[in-house]
Parts: C-alpha cells; sequence; structure tokens
C-alpha cells in the first residue's frame, strides 16, 4: 500500500504586514523526504498518522514536503510556489500511488491564491487524478472552500482548542484506514455558516464551543458517521468564502451527511451570541487585577497580540501600562524586537541603556515605547521544546533585559514569542518565581499550567483585536454575523 504524505500549514492573517516566506517555514522546520519520518515520527499531525497507520495496515509511507510556518501575513508567490513544485515533483515520483494524506491548516492566503490548499489539492489532482482518495487533517479554524471539499475524499478538523495536533492525525489514519483497508465510501455534506467571531471564545473546554464541538463528538458515535468536524475559522481572513463552517463525513449516506451538517450549521447560529461575547478588560483594569491576587502565576492574555493568530507580538500596549503602575512583583514579559536585540548586545551585559522597543512592526497599531533598562543576559538560539506540533523553535539572538521587577526578553525572530516557559528558563529565570506573564496568545497558556493561579484576558489594539469591525474587511462575503445584523443563517453551500 503506497501513500504519499504531505504537510502545508500556515494561518494567514490578511491584517498582518509581515509576509511569509521560505524563511518563516524554516524557523519551525521545513523538511523534505526521509526527514519528515525521522523528525516528525512522534509529534504533530504527521506522527499521528504515521504511528496509526504502522500500527494498522502494511504499508510504504511516501514522504513529499512537510512545512508550518505559525501565523503572520499572506505567503509570497515564491514560497506558494515552492510547495506547489514540491508536491507536483513529489507525487509525479512516487505514483502509483493508493491514497494521500495531506496534513493542511487550512487558512493560508498567498499572493497568487486567496485559497492556497485547493491550489495545491488541485495541483495533487491533476497528478493523481480523480480516483486516488485524498484524506485531510485541517485546524478547526480553517476556512473551509467548495474547492477543498471537491478535492478531499473524507476531512477531519481537530477537535480541541489548544490543538492537539498529534489526535488529529490518528483519526485522518483511522479515515485512510477505513478507505483502503475496510472498504468505506466517505461522502461529505458542508455548510457555510455566515459568522465569524473574536477568538475570546474559542476555548473548547467550556462555554459554547464547548457545546457545539461536543454535538459533533456525539454525532460521531452514530452508525455510518466517520467525522463531523466544526470549523470556527480563524477571525484575521478577509477572504471571499470567509466565514464558519461545518463538515460531516459519513460511510455513503449523503442524507445522513446532509442532515447533521445541517444541524451542526444550526446549533452553531443558535448559540452566536454567546459567541460573541467579550470577556477582556482594559489594560489599566487587567495590571491592577494582576497585581491583588494573593499569588501568582498571573497571565495576562495580550489578546489583540496573539502570535498564534498572526499578530507581530511586538505591541507595548500592557508592557507601558505595567511601567505605569510601577509594578513591584516580577513580571515576564516578551517582544519581538531585531533592532532593541542589536543595541542591547552592543551595550553588553550589565550595562543600562535607554531605547525604544517594541511597537515598529505594525503600522496600524504599533507604538514603540522608550524604556530605561538593564542588560541582564544574551542568549537565544533553537530551543527544543515539543510544542503545538513542533519539535523546536528558534528565537533568534535574544536578551534579557530588567526594568525594575520586570523582565523582558527581546527576540530577534518571533518564534512563539514568550508563550513557553523555555524562553525564559534558558535564561536561568524560574517561572514559579514570577507574578505575572504576558502572553502572546488569547487560548494557548497550557505550557504555564502548572504555576498559573488565574488568567486575565485584556482588552489590547493589535492584528488580532476582539474588535473586528474595526478591521478593514474588503473581500469578507456579507452580510456575515456580527458584522452585520442578520436573522437567517440561509442554506450557503
Ligand atoms: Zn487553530
Amino acid at each position: 500500500m503506497r501513500i504519499a504524505i504531505a504537510s502545508y500549514g500556515q494561518e494567514t492573517s490578511s491584517f498582518s504586514p509581515v509576509p511569509t516566506t521560505l524563511a518563516t517555514f524554516e524557523l519551525y522546520g521545513l523538511f523534505e523526504g526521509q526527514d519528515i519520518l525521522d523528525k516528525c515520527r512522534d509529534v504533530g499531525s504527521i506522527g499521528g498518522f504515521l504511528q496509526t497507520m504502522d500500527a494498522g495496515i502494511d504499508w510504504t509511507p511516501l514522504p513529499i514536503v512537510h512545512g508550518w510556518a505559525g501565523a503572520s501575513g499572506a505567503l509570497t508567490a515564491e514560497t506558494l510556489g515552492y510547495f506547489a513544485d514540491r508536491i507536483a515533483a513529489g507525487l509525479q515520483q512516487a505514483l502509483p500511488l493508493d491514497a494521500v494524506y495531506f496534513a493542511l491548516h487550512g487558512a493560508a492566503v498567498a499572493e497568487q491564491a486567496h485559497d492556497s490548499e485547493a491550489y495545491l489539492l488541485e495541483i495533487a489532482r491533476n497528478i493523481i487524478g480523480d480516483n486516488v482518495p485524498i484524506v485531510a487533517s485541517l485546524d478547526h479554524h480553517a476556512n473551509l472552500t467548495q474547492a477543498m471539499v471537491q478535492r478531499i475524499d473524507a476531512l477531519v478538523a481537530h477537535r480541541t482548542q489548544p490543538h492537539d495536533q498529534f489526535d488529529s492525525g490518528v483519526l485522518a489514519a483511522q479515515l485512510m484506514l477505513g478507505i483502503v483497508r475496510d472498504g468505506t465510501k466517505p461522502t461529505t455534506a458542508w455548510r457555510k455558516i455566515p459568522l465569524i467571531t473574536h477568538q475570546e471564545q474559542f476555548l473548547t473546554r467550556s462555554g459554547p464551543m464547548q457545546e457545539w464541538f461536543d454535538l459533533a463528538r456525539q454525532m460521531e458515535t452514530r452508525p455510518g458517521v466517520l467525522s463531523a468536524s466544526t470549523l470556527p475559522m480563524q477571525p484575521w481572513l478577509d477572504v471571499p468564502e470567509g466565514g464558519w463552517a461545518a463538515a460531516v463525513v459519513t460511510n455513503g449516506d449523503q442524507a445522513l451527511a446532509e442532515t447533521l451538517a445541517d444541524e451542526l450549521a444550526d446549533k452553531a447560529w443558535d448559540l452566536r451570541q454567546a459567541f460573541c461575547r467579550q470577556d477582556s478588560i482594559s489594560p489599566e483594569a487587567a495590571v491592577r487585577k494582576a497585581m491583588q491576587m494573593a499569588r501568582g502565576l498571573v497571565v495576562l492574555s495580550d489578546t489583540g497580540d496573539s502570535i498564534w493568530g498572526g499578530a507581530t507580538g511586538d505591541s507595548t500596549t500592557i508592557l507601558a501600562e505595567l511601567i505605569r503602575q510601577k509594578v513591584d512583583k516580577m513580571v515576564l514579559l516578551s517582544l519581538v524586537d531585531p533592532q532593541a536585540v542589536e543595541v542591547a548586545i552592543l551595550a553588553d551585559v550589565g550595562a543600562t541603556v535607554t531605547m525604544l522597543v517594541g511597537g515598529k512592526q505594525d503600522p496600524t497599531f504599533g507604538e514603540p515605547l522608550e524604556v530605561t533598562a538593564r542588560v541582564a543576559a544574551i542568549g537565544g538560539g533553537r530551543l527544543h521544546v515539543p510544542l503545538l506540533g513542533f519539535e523546536s523553535f528558534d528565537l533568534g539572538r535574544a536578551v534579557l533585559l530588567e526594568i525594575g521587577a520586570i523582565r523582558l526578553v527581546l527576540n530577534q525572530e518571533r518564534g512563539i514569542g514568550g508563550n513557553h516557559p523555555a524562553v525564559y528558563e534558558h535564561f536561568g529565570i524560574d517561572v514559579g518565581d514570577a507574578h505575572m506573564v504576558v502572553l502572546k496568545t488569547a487560548s494557548n497558556w497550557q505550557y504555564y499550567n502548572e504555576w498559573i493561579s488565574e488568567v486575565v484576558r485584556v482588552d489590547t489594539p493589535g492584528g488580532t483585536t476582539s474588535h473586528l469591525e474595526d478591521l478593514p474587511w474588503k473581500h469578507l462575503p456579507r452580510p456575515i454575523y456580527p458584522l452585520d445584523e442578520i436573522s437567517d443563517r440561509g442554506l450557503a453551500s
């Protein structure tokens, strides 16, 4: 059994000024051929897929390309061109094939294609034809489109936020085994939902998102249902088919798939007001609240500057407030700022420098902040820590600055900002000593779980602002809730 494997993932923020290039992919790991099997066997969707297939069938994996780039602006034409060329050449070389597995994010825009996944799937179809099955796993923040669904035989999206990429690979392998080993005949029904909401209710372990996702899990226990996917699209994607979706794959029962897809879409629509509830509070109130907490670690979630939503990771809003309120308990914070890293390195360890930090990359929301800080240490480089399906990430060069009780790490590369304790620990900081940590994410603070006493969402400006109405939408289909008042989700798609 010959099965080709490719992964391609990036989450585009249409409002980010930072383009995505091959260098961006290389920061997280861009592999070809055998390297994919060597490096991904235990991590990410590819790892889940490989292990489940190994246990289920005698097969030959034919790894082609693996690339993930986190979240930022659209891909340059050259970057998508690289994946197109690798996939075309790799599939051609791998023929004859029994099936293909694509691990995709599903919300990546490129200069030449607003639906870059469909663009790559079309290239694959042109080589393998219509009869070789394609199974795809997706991030549930994907923007599912007609062109994607048409070219995929069976799909499944992440079941949780924070995501479990490995699990999605396992589910994709189960769909694959169904087709190539057990003779299932997948058929898909899907619905577009005219809905786009901020990310404050995106966690799946509580609230409306849990209710919606639980309904999909219930459906999957019904005979003949192969997968039920709920797709609350990430809210920074300004494309003509943008919006939430639901997709149900059954074993040959189109009528059942249609009924369940409608039911999932109806559920999301019924919950639309709950999905829009805002919990974040002003930076002033958030810092005050955190300082009043008896013990740490208090997470201040910098909602508007979420690195994993494509924001620039250099917003100074919370740093300015921490300085203004003269916090006297240890706070951990990181900013992306290659220029300031250079200034600090030139000044050297032990020096006190006054300089502008952050706020340089986002022309709409950014505002540099002048600080006087002591250069405490110089570090950085590639940190080997498994997270979000990667086995390592690269900070570039990094420096640790001290501003009173504030421990500010400046990174040359955006990497993962300070969203993993390793960023601070590699400077010798014990995270348990800190009272607060400012995280550039609105959902992924799980790496700090062992210390967290409280999470405070901060209503900050930035590329991932909760105020979607403030973003300059141009291509999104209208009307869409809640940007427009509509009462009927319609029967789109
Ligand atoms: Zn996601």
